[in-house]
């Protein structure tokens, strides 16, 4: 088996040279390789992408992605940008399906948007469609009165749209994580008032039927928007559209404390997938040894677990990072009155 490893930009290198000192302390023999991506990859070979490391993200049974984008890159033109590289890579992967797991951890209950008690033991797995839904559906763009072919008009427009297979696709998906969860699936649409959401619901009413064993609950986006706040330990595993999963899976991002301990998961359809933190490259805290680790570490789990045949390695680095935050272990970002900072450099 073999790991692409593609550190990027800013706190990019920091947070992946931790994550795989925790990948080579599993003693696995999991081969792993190195590329560049990003800003420094435009720096050393003139594009964010290069086909070296796409060829390598292909061959690999997994990529392990840190982040991209640094200031100095900002006035390139769009196509040479570093946040071009991971559209790239999902696009290229055909990674349809993001998994965003929202675990409040005991000992950083105090960091939650939410009362302790709302979110004590909180663990929500939110699975979003990545490919299809309103951002790539065709017709789109904008007229304006002025062009003559439609008197009148002066308007922008995007279309929402879903196919068949890409609605059975991201469902089955769904369906088997929830099987390996609390056997509870909560779909999310607004099937009173768009017609693509209805068909949405139908799809995963047909393919509900071959996961007999889990429980299928359907739900407005509105009222899933509310219950995240008001009781989000009823969720167990969501499923929805690429816009709603955007929206929702930052809303519960809030729920857990820091951006620094989420980590994030992009599947295709032959399980190959790239794993990466929910944040950004952090470019403010960047070479300070101060970034935290903790979501890379946990996208390397998710990684074992998903893509690598390994839920019992990805187990212990679960259980791992439970054991350093009970031992009061802290980085800047999750630190508290009582706890003990660490870092490279304080
Ligand atoms: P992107 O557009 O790439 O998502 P962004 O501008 O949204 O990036 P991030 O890079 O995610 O922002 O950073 C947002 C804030 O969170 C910054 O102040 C950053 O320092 C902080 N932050 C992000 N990741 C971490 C981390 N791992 N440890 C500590 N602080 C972090
Ligand atoms: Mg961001």
């Amino acid at each position: 088996m073999k790991i692409a490893i593609l550190p990027g930009d800013g706190i990019g290198r920091e947070i992946v040279t931790e994550a795989v000192k925790v990948l080579k302390a599993l003693d696995l023999s999991f081969e792993m390789e190195f590329a560049d991506v990003g800003g420094v990859a435009y720096a050393a070979h003139g594009h964010p992408l290069p086909d070296a490391t796409l060829k390598l993200a292909k061959q690999a049974d997994a990529v392990l992605f840190g982040a991209v984008g640094d200031f100095q890159y900002d006035n390139l033109e769009r196509h040479l940008r570093p946040e071009q590289a991971i559209l790239g890579l999902r696009k290229e992967l055909g990674l349809f399906a993001n998994f965003r797991p929202a675990i409040c951890y005991e000992q950083l209950t105090h960091a939650s948007s939410l009362k302790p008690e709302l979110v004590a033991g909180l663990d929500i797995l939110i699975i979003r469609e990545l490919t299809g839904d309103i951002y790539f559906g065709q017709p789109r763009g904008r007229r304006t009165a002025s062009d003559g072919h439609f008197p009148g008009a002066d308007e922008a427009f995007d279309t929402m749209r879903y196919a068949r297979p890409e609605i059975e696709r991201i469902a089955h998906v769904a369906f088997q994580a929830a099987q390996k969860r609390g056997k509870k699936l909560l779909s999310v649409d607004k099937a009173n008032v768009l017609e693509t959401f209805q068909f949405w619901r139908d799809v995963m009413n047909e393919v509900h039927k071959q996961y007999p064993d889990v429980t299928l609950e359907h739900m407005y986006v509105d009222n899933a928007a509310m219950q995240l706040v008001k009781a989000p330990k009823n969720i167990d595993v969501l499923v929805t559209g690429n816009m709603f999963g955007d929206i929702l899976s930052d809303e519960a991002a809030m729920l857990t404390g820091s951006i620094g301990m989420l980590p994030s998961a992009s599947l295709n359809a032959k399980n190959q997938g790239l794993y990466e933190p929910s944040h950004g490259s952090a470019p403010d805290i960047a070479g300070k040894g101060i970034a935290n680790p903790l979501a890379t570490i946990l996208s390397a789990a998710m990684m074992l677990r998903y893509s690598l045949g390994k839920p019992e390695a990805a187990d212990r680095i679960e259980r791992a990072v439970k054991k350093v935050l009970a031992s009061g272990l802290r980085t800047a970002d999750i630190y508290s009155e009582g706890t003990r900072k660490v870092g490279t450099v304080e």
